[in-house]
């Protein structure tokens, strides 16, 4: 039968191809042909959520109120246990009824808000690299991308002096990533002022995504938008549970911020779900809860991971700095190869799967990105399995 007629909205139409589909069908076939491989190319931890999370979730199925319908809006204890979280972290009071909305993993509420906020035509500002929902969201909307080409030279930071003023005059909204997937770079505090003045000089709303809010190291402690004087009039950031507490398939998010933004955000997903199962937000509530000795143990297994590849990736020629933050490395391209060929190169080679650039969008060329998913064992045969197939930095 002809199935022409079977033809996906136009908003299906605009997203670009899928970097990952040839990737994922040579790991395919790599696995038929019985290679190992070491899958370092998603953004997935591994290992369970901690025990105290389970035993709760646990607890909580046992409940029969938690099996109905949960509240569109959340559970009112699962907001308090969210706006306590950030009083305690960022020293920034929010009120649980307006100022937050959890979500079914921050990706949903991420694309949501483009639904919610973008008109087909509107101009919306993302930088180039970045987390795919960041500009997939607004082409779904049929919003036009402005990409904010990120350079190694000014530190993967947006360049807000390149963006001409009639572009930020037309521009709705700017997405924004500190901690930094995929680049892994951190922003100081001064470039959160900066971002601030910006949106509020062109009347734009700012969604930043701080979802490695805790896996960061040595010390430093990533800055929330809402920390800044005037953050929250023009904007929301986005959380999510997935990372640090290793609980990505349990999809929960959150949205804090501005009343008005997330009352948006609040009415469009009242017409789609129902949000999150509220034996799941018990377990959340506990996640947000734990001692920070957790945090510890989670920061220094990344520590760990981070140095180990960043040694034996040196003894191939790499020199790559120490993250400040995330879960990856952003590991540059040898000299005259793309990004999807040295992907490729080194999954047909070796059996290791790393992330091309290119995924990120266009300013993600020239690198690859590494998660730090394995333990340092799995770590160790990656890159003995590179030495041995010769791939190595030369500039
Ligand atoms: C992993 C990740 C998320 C998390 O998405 P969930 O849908 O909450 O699992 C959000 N933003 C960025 C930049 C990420 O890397």
């Amino acid at each position: 039968m002809n199935l022409d007629w079977i033809t996906p909205a136009q908003r299906l139409a605009a997203l670009p191809p899928y970097v990952f589909a040839r990737l994922d069908e040579l790991k395919a076939r790599a696995r038929e042909q019985g290679l190992d491989l070491i899958d370092l190319g998603m953004g997935n931890p591994d290992g369970a959520a901690p025990q105290p999370v389970i035993e709760a979730a646990i607890a909580a199925l046992h409940n029969p109120a938690n099996h109905g319908y949960p509240p569109f809006e959340g559970t009112a204890s699962f907001r308090r246990a969210i706006t306590t979280w950030y009083r305690r972290r960022y020293d920034v009071d929010l009120n649980p009824d307006s100022e937050a909305l959890p979500l079914l993993g921050s990706k949903e509420g991420l694309t949501h808000l483009a639904l919610a906020y973008i008109n087909p035509g509107d101009l919306i500002l993302v930088p180039s690299p970045s987390y795919p929902p960041h500009f997939r969201g607004p082409l779904i909307a049929g919003g036009e991308i402005y990409s904010l080409i990120l350079k190694p030279e000014n530190d993967w930071l947006i360049d807000l002096t390149a963006i001409p003023d009639e572009v930020a005059q037309r521009a709705k909204i700017l997405y924004f990533n500190y901690p930094s997937n995929p680049t892994t770079a951190t922003a100081p505090r001064e470039f959160f002022e900066e971002i601030v003045a910006f949106a509020r000089r062109y009347s734009i709303l700012l969604v930043h995504d701080l979802c490695y809010a805790e896996l960061a190291f040595d010390g430093y402690q990533p800055t929330s938008l809402l920390e800044i004087p005037g953050g929250k009039e023009v904007g929301v950031e986005f959380h999510t549970l997935s990372k640090t507490y290793n609980m990505a398939g349990w999809r929960v998010g959150f949205v804090v911020g501005n009343r008005h933004i997330i009352q948006g955000l609040r009415t469009l997903k009242t017409n789609l779900d129902y949000g999150i199962f509220a034996a799941l937000q018990t377990a959340a509530e506990t996640a947000l809860q734990l001692p920070d000795s957790h945090l510890n143990e989670v920061q220094q297994r990344y520590i760990r991971r981070r140095d180990f590849l960043i040694q034996g990736l040196g003894e191939l020629g790499w020199e790559i700095p120490k993250s400040k933050a995330t879960m990856y490395l952003w590991v540059p391209c040898p000299p005259g190869e793309t990004s999807t060929d040295f992907a490729l190169n080194i999954l047909q080679k070796t059996g290791v799967v790393v992330t091309p650039g290119n995924a990120f969008g266009i300013g993600g060329e020239g690198y690859v990105r590494v998660s730090l998913i394995a333990d340092c064992d799995r770590l160790g045969e990656a890159i003995s399995r590179l030495k041995q197939a010769g791939i190595r930095y030369q500039s």
